[in-house]
């Protein structure tokens, strides 16, 4: 399975200005495709071959100073564009609908090039990552790579900062069996409750510093269009925003790796299910971090043969009696704790989550006739809904 590692780059100035104009290149490549594209079809053979031909001339001749994979791949980039724009209005891809590709622009915070293999790209025996036409970029090695990256991908981000994104093929770490299984209800007041009783907190440092970015962005919007200090505002803000996203990326590692590691099967609601009983503020809020949250169980689930699935029928897990089965009606989000004529006594949250382990359960005995691997169930699962 193929894995993403991103690490800290410092490159020098002078590195940065060669980056700086790598980036422009890709840029003018990719908006000239698209502009392209926009007239009647063209194949991607043609649009290889017009880059060529562009190189020759004066008005584009600078093209030549940036690695020519660089350039390709910034072609290869408008087509994933393309196709993931084409599949998401066909219905072919899940999720909501994606956007067509728009131009890029020098002032995007995100700033990227990619080199494959063809680029010769290479790790020095010093531990730097030597890119052709730029040079050896100092690199902070957090992790060890499992293996030869097939690309990376440099990044400038919105607080100026620097990163090396290797794609390496990586071989499953599964680890042994155990019997619990368990079923999460993500929530507003409390981050996460699981159907065993255990409850994740939202992180008190995470709501302070999204405080203190609240402040910062009222700052910036304070100061006069095109000045000097908006400018330095700007970066604040960026810089904070880094931070709490870091922060939270770290911390979500910590949560999602103990629970795959502590339950052989995970079951979430479907976010997008979910979304259709809040309120557009929670869901602006808190859909960010359930999603990173519920991506990086999938991902450590698949890699350590732990079984994840999403439940994406709709069901009415906070009105359900996970004990009797009765629905009880609905129920404001201030209503804490039910008791159902059956007898039990229920905390919202709790119940929730155990009732998302049982159609959890359902689903994948439904779908058993399919199973071959987590994917295919979950495949099964999702057809079980149209049916
Ligand atoms: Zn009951």
């Amino acid at each position: 399975m193929q894995l993403r590692y991103q690490f800290r780059l410092y490159p020098t100035a002078g590195q940065q200005a060669a980056l700086a104009k790598a980036f422009g290149c890709a840029r003018v490549v990719f908006n000239d495709a698209l502009a392209a594209r926009r007239l009647p079809y063209l194949p991607d053979r043609e649009l290889s071959k017009q880059l060529t031909e562009a190189k020759k001339t004066p008005e584009r001749a600078w093209l030549a100073e940036v690695s020519a994979v660089v350039l390709q791949q910034a072609l290869a980039d408008l087509n994933t564009a393309y196709r993931n724009f084409f599949e998401s209005t066909t219905g072919k891809r899940k999720g909501g609908r994606v956007a067509p590709p728009r131009f890029r622009s020098r002032k995007d915070s995100r700033q990227s090039i990619r080199f494959t293999r063809a680029a010769r790209f290479a790790i020095t025996s010093g531990g730097k990552l030597r890119l052709p036409k730029i040079g050896d970029v100092s690199v902070v090695w957090s992790r060890e790579l499992p293996s030869r990256p097939s690309s990376v991908t440099v990044i400038k981000d919105a607080a100026g900062r620097y990163f090396a994104s290797f794609v390496v093929e990586a071989t499953e770490e599964l680890l042994p069996p155990v019997e619990s299984e368990v079923g999460i209800d993500l929530g507003l007041a409390t981050f996460a409750v699981l159907s065993n009783g255990a409850t994740i907190a939202s992180p008190r440092f995470l709501q302070r510093a999204e405080r203190r970015l609240r402040r910062l962005q009222k700052a910036l919007s304070r100061k006069q269009k095109g000045s000097a200090n908006r400018a330095k505002a700007r970066i604040k803000v960026a810089r904070a925003h880094a931070k709490v996203a870091d922060t939270r990326r770290d911390w979500a590692h910590k949560r999602s790796t103990a629970i795959i590691r502590d339950n052989q099967a995970v079951f979430v609601e479907d976010l997008c299910v979910k979304g259709l009983s809040r309120s557009r503020l929670a869901k602006s809020v808190h859909d960010a971090g359930w999603g990173m949250f519920t991506r990086m169980l999938e991902e450590k689930a698949r890699r350590r043969g732990r079984y994840f699935a999403e439940i994406d029928r709709y069901f009415p897990s906070s009105q359900l009696c996970s004990t009797c089965g009765r629905v009880d009606g609905p129920k404001p989000l201030c209503i804490r704790e039910w008791t159902c004529p059956c007898g039990a006594v229920h905390d919202r949250d709790l119940n929730a989550a155990k009732n998302i382990l049982a159609a959890g359960r359902a689903e994948r005995l439904n779908a058993c006739g399919a199973l071959v691997g987590p994917d295919s169930f979950r495949r099964g699962a999702r057809k079980q809904e149209l049916t």
